[in-house]
Order: structure tokens, then C-alpha cells, then sequence
């Protein structure tokens, strides 16, 4: 195999707690993933020449080590001794630096395409494991689905899928910076924990109302703080028939879940009328875990 095509799912976080810091700066968290079908297409392929090169539609992303692709492909060439080239072709269409995981995403499909492309014998634990190394959403983009992450995002139990619903993902024209919003937190009281074991028993009984009134995140009260964009966003959503609205991750996407799409489209116009968000998409959930015997030719 000289060649593999791979879609990078985009993540979005049904709850997410932090129970603590680590002394080496890590958080401690509690959190329910949800793969959605927005995504990045990757190609990777062999070349001649030995190293790494990357090119992207996103001029201003690196494509050097500053890359997450780059630094995953650099793991596994060191650790096995790889001397043919590697070429990374990524096509960006997730949102940057948006609390969807795009850059980890990314990295978790380098390394599950370079083990099929090299053989290297990887099972999804191995990948995982050395994924958690480069960012700690890794291991839950490697799986995907509806995953409960716990610890810094390496300890991961597989779920039921979460109930199907239209999934309306709204990105504000602004950036956050995760380091940011997490060192900001430090320093703040956490008022309100999200109810993760009731979501867990909403999606355990596949009960969709139940699991959207859930729906929280202790980062939202940083970010939100400083752009009320986050929140003017969720009203809209809300008051058009969204069943929940929240911040996905540290943010500025904000997700609204809907039981209806005819509701979600007028949402969607709206936003975009009212030029609250620069990136929307309606979408669904991505309810298939990655396991390492699939044949993902095309995936
Ligand atoms: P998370 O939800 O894990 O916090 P995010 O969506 O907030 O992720 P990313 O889109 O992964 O953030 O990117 C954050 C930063 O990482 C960007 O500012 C970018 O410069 C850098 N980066 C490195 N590699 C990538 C990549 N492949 N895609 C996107 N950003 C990348």
C-alpha cells in the first residue's frame, strides 16, 4: 500500500467537567465526545525521499513540527525505524482552533493510516498510547463515536450511541486559545458541574430530550465571559427549537441539538442573516468506533 485516503471526524463535547489539575499543568477530566460528520480528508503517501513534507489548503497553518500531522508521522518514523519519505496531504474543512479537535483529529488519522501503510502491527490501544503523547483528545479521535474520556483524555469507555438528532455547529469569527481558557479556569471557582451520570443514563436509554437538557461544560463560563457572541449564539438556538445548546470544548463553537431539521435550517438561516457565526454547518453524529480490522480504504 503506497497510498491511504482518511477522513478526520470532527469532535464535539455532549458534557465536560474538570475535576482537577495535575502538577504538570494536565487536567483532570471527565467528559462525553461525540463524533460528528464534519471532517478533514487526509492523504498519505509514500515517497522517495526520506522525511516528512505536508502541504494544506490552509496557508496559515504550519507544515513543519508545528503541525500535529507532522509531529504523529515523526512518532512512528523514529520508534520503527521508517526510511521511506512520508507526504501528508491534508485538506482542512473542520474549523481551527475551534474546540472541535480538527489538529488532533488530524494526527490521530496519520497514525492509524501510517500503522496500515507500514504494517506495523498496532493494535488501537498501542495507537492510543502513543497518541496521548502528542495531545490528549488523540485517543478519543483514534475511537470515535460516543466515547466517556476520563483522566486527561486517555482513559476511554466506549458508549451506546448517542440518541440520532440534526446537529447545527455554529464557529463565532474569533479564535480561543485552549491553554488560555484552561489557565483562566485555574484560577476561578467552578460554580457548575455539568450532570455527566445523568447523561450517561439519558444516552444509555437512548433518550434524546434527556440528553439534550443535560448538555454542559464547565469551560463555557471563561470563554463565554469574554465573547457574549457564544451566548447571543445559543439563545438563537434555543428560541428556534433547539432541544440544548452549549460550547463545544474551550470554545467558540457552539452546537445546538434539534429534533427536527426543518427547526434547524431556520436556526441556521438565522445565524447566518444575523452574522453572528463565520462557520455553520448542519450535521449529525458519527456514531462508528474505529476498530483496527476495518478495512478504511476511503475512510
Ligand atoms: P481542541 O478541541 O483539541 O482544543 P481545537 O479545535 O481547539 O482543538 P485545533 O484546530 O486542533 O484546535 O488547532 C489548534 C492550534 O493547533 C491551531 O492554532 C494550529 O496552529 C495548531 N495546529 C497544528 N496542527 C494542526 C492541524 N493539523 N489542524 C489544525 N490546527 C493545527
Amino acid at each position: 500500500m503506497d497510498k491511504i485516503s482518511l477522513k478526520a471526524m470532527g469532535k464535539i463535547n455532549l458534557a465536560l467537567d474538570v475535576l482537577g489539575r495535575r502538577e504538570n499543568g494536565y487536567h483532570d477530566v471527565r467528559m462525553i465526545m461525540q463524533s460528528v460528520q464534519i471532517y478533514d480528508r487526509l492523504t498519505i503517501s509514500k515517497s522517495r525521499e526520506a522525511g516528512i513534507t505536508v502541504t494544506t489548503n490552509r496557508s496559515y497553518l504550519p507544515t513543519d513540527q508545528g503541525n500535529l500531522v507532522y509531529q504523529a508521522a515523526k512518532l512512528l518514523i523514529d520508534e520503527f525505524k521508517i526510511t521511506e519519505g512520508i507526504h501528508i496531504e491534508l485538506k482542512k474543512f473542520l474549523p481551527v482552533a475551534a474546540g472541535m479537535a480538527g489538529g488532533s483529529s488530524d494526527a490521530a488519522a496519520v497514525l492509524y493510516g501510517m500503522n496500515r501503510m507500514f504494517r506495523l502491527g498496532l493494535s488501537g490501544n498501542d495507537l492510543m498510547k502513543r497518541g496521548v503523547k502528542i495531545g490528549a483528545d488523540i485517543p478519543f479521535c483514534i475511537m470515535r463515536g460516543t466515547v466517556l474520556s476520563e483522566g486527561i483524555g486517555e482513559i476511554l469507555t466506549p458508549l451506546t450511541p448517542a440518541p440520532s438528532c440534526h446537529v447545527l455547529i455554529a464557529k463565532p469569527g474569533i479564535n480561543v486559545s485552549t491553554r488560555y481558557v484552561y489557565e483562566k479556569l485555574d484560577s476561578c471557582p467552578i460554580n457548575d458541574h455539568p450532570d455527566i451520570d445523568g447523561m450517561l443514563a439519558a444516552i444509555d436509554a437512548s433518550d434524546f430530550y434527556a440528553m439534550a437538557g443535560k448538555l454542559g461544560n464547565v469551560l463555557e463560563q471563561i470563554t463565554k465571559a469574554e465573547y457574549p457572541v457564544i451566548g447571543e449564539i445559543e439563545s438563537v438556538m434555543l428560541s428556534h427549537g433547539a432541544a440544548g445548546a452549549a460550547m463545544s470544548g474551550s470554545g467558540p463553537t457552539v452546537f445546538g441539538l434539534f429534533d427536527d431539521e426543518e427547526k434547524a435550517l431556520a436556526a441556521y438561516d438565522l445565524l447566518k442573516e444575523g452574522h453572528l457565526a463565520k462557520q455553520i454547518y448542519l450535521t449529525k453524529f458519527f456514531n462508528t468506533h474505529r476498530r483496527q480490522e476495518e478495512n478504511h480504504a476511503g475512510l
